[in-house]
């Protein structure tokens, strides 16, 4: 058994991508894993894959801006697998434009989900985590939190989510619970497919050419910002608090 065996992580946008990646790969480490996201029914395939392969999960639909809906999804998961110890608020979304055609909707939805969510989810979870005198915070920033045409949005929630970390880090560590960020550059998934989609892009073509201009030649995988989360959460990363891990293949400025 691993010293993860008998706490409850919770991951949001866990249906699929980087959160169903996560959620995995913190089971395997031995936690009971929240597989939270919008509709509870897409999260079945990635409790159904933690189940079969041993673990204990459970499928929460919540959406991560509204705050009654958070409350409900939180006592959901403390009644059913226990005191949340672990949260990693990755559930977001993209609403890419220039600033001068974005529009005031596309703004609010994107720091909604990003930041707003991310504020009312840990603050659902840390009292689990005061009470228990232990717990690990990480949020998932990105490369884009340095700036990136197209995303004012999605950079000024990025970049939030760092600041937002480190104040965690600073109110939260006399009790046990650290907080950390990762902040992923180009990884596989539907959000990366989309933006292949939204500029006429084949999806293959979009990744040959990042990874064109990334150090290690690649583009990353949702198992690549899993391992890295699941460093984070562990025990013996105690000492590691209101840092942003750049996930990108490469340094980045
Ligand atoms: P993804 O494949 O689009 O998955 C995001 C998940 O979040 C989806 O299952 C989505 O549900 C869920 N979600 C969206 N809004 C939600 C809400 N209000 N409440 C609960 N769940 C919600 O995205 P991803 O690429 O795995 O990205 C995961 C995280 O990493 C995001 O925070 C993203 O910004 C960040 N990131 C990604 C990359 C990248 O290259 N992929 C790079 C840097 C950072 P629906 O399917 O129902 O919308």
């Amino acid at each position: 058994m691993s010293e993860a065996s008998e706490r409850v992580a919770v991951v949001t946008g866990a249906a699929r991508g980087i959160g169903a990646g996560t959620a995995k790969r913190l089971a395997r480490d031995g936690f009971a894993v929240a597989v939270l996201d919008l509709k509870e029914d897409d999260c079945a395939a990635t409790v159904e894959a933690i189940t079969q392969a041993g673990g204990r999960a459970l499928a929460v639909g919540a959406d991560v801006s509204d705050a009654d809906q958070v409350q409900a999804g939180v006592d959901k998961i403390a009644g059913a697998l226990g005191a949340p110890a672990v949260l990693v608020n990755n559930a977001g979304v993209i609403r890419d434009n220039m600033l001068f055609k974005m529009t005031v909707d596309d703004w609010d939805t994107v720091l909604g989900i990003h930041l707003r969510g991310s504020f009312l989810m840990s603050k659902a979870c840390q009292k689990y985590m005061v009470d228990g005198k232990w717990g690990r915070i990480v949020n998932l920033s990105s490369s884009s939190a340095l700036g990136n045409r197209g995303q004012a949005n999605y950079s000024s929630a990025k970049a939030g989510l760092q600041g937002f970390t480190k104040t965690l880090a600073i109110e939260l560590g006399q009790f046990g619970i650290t907080a950390n960020a990762v902040a992923p550059g180009f990884i596989a998934t539907d959000m990366t497919a989309a933006t292949a989609a939204r500029i006429g892009m084949g999806f293959e073509d979009f990744q040959k050419a990042a990874a064109a201009s990334i150090p290690v030649r690649r583009v990353g995988t949702p198992d690549d910002v899993a391992h890295v989360i699941s460093f984070l959460v562990s025990e013996g990363a105690g000492f590691v608090s209101g840092q942003v891990i750049y996930v990108a293949g490469g340094p980045l400025c």
